[in-house]
């Protein structure tokens, strides 16, 4: 048997840099302090939330970790471009990125404007593909790396009043699964996360009975902490996780 290579848990990210999208609230900025605490550098993607990223990056910073904020719109292919550029002239590497910048739009399909379609599928789809486009030629050059997407339970099984993001989180599931069969071969991971209802301003913006069916659906009884999605990422990033590709691991309390 093969000798044990995996570091123990703790600062097995320790080395790594991380560039996490949509960073500056919620789920995203659970992430990038967890990734911190295991080490890594991460880079604190906003679009909108400048002070908030700043506070992000606070917070890390307090607890000895070490993060910068980098703000740019991940729709927007170019700026992403530069975003990779400035990362690689800077640090010379990105071992993890993590798509998790999102938006809603929600309506039912007979109302949904198309802008309110092209927006959301713009920023949680082809976003995710900007960012991965880009930062691909270094991963295969380095013969390594960790993408993970955040994807949706509203990807697997759809929603009602959500065909934009239930399309772009169905979408995320097959870039995932395409892009992890290519990089496969040069020791490249690509993995989907599922979260179900996780409490963050996107689900506290819902309508309270909205809320409450919502939580009437998980088997659980209760929503998820961002924490929740989180731990799930850290060990998809890892070492640990390093014969695990092309999945899609739902976070959800049951709920699929
Ligand atoms: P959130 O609190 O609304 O935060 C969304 C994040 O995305 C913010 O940091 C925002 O940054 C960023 N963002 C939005 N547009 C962007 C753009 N064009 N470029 C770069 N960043 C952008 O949402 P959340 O609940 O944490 O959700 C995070 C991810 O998890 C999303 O992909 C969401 O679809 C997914 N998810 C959430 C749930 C849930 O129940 N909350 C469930 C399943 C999946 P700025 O404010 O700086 O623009």
């Amino acid at each position: 048997m093969e000798e044990e290579k995996i570091p123990a848990p703790g600062r097995e990210l320790a080395g790594k840099v991380a560039l996490v999208t949509g960073a500056s609230r919620g789920i995203g900025s659970a992430i990038a302090v967890t990734l911190a605490r295991q080490g890594a550098m991460v880079l604190v993607n906003y679009n909108g939330s400048g002070q908030r990223a700043g506070e992000v990056v606070a917070r890390i910073e307090a607890e000895g970790g070490a993060a910068r904020a980098v703000g740019c719109d991940v729709s927007d292919f170019a700026a992403c471009g530069r975003m990779v550029e400035e990362i690689m002239a800077e640090h010379g590497h990105v071992d993890i990125l993590v798509n998790n910048a999102g938006v809603t739009r929600d309506n039912l399909v007979a109302r949904m404007s198309e802008d309110d379609y092209d927006y959301v599928l713009d920023i949680n789809l082809k976003g995710a593909f900007h960012t991965i486009r880009h930062l691909t030629r270094y991963f295969l050059k380095q013969k390594k790396g960790k993408i993970v997407n955040i994807s949706s339970v509203s990807g697997v099984v759809g929603n009602a009043g959500q065909a934009n993001y239930a399309a772009s989180k169905a979408g995320l599931i097959g870039l995932t699964k395409s892009v992890a069969k290519e990089l496969a071969g040069r020791n490249i991971c690509v993995n989907a996360v599922a979260p179900g209802f996780i409490e963050t301003e996107m689900t506290q913006a819902l309508p309270q009975r909205a809320r409450e069916a919502a939580v009437a659906s998980i088997p659980m009884g209760r929503m998820g902490s961002p924490w929740d999605v989180a731990e799930l990422v850290a060990f998809l990033a890892s070492g640990r996780s390093d014969y695990i590709t092309g999945q899609v691991i739902c976070v959800d309390g049951g709920m699929v």
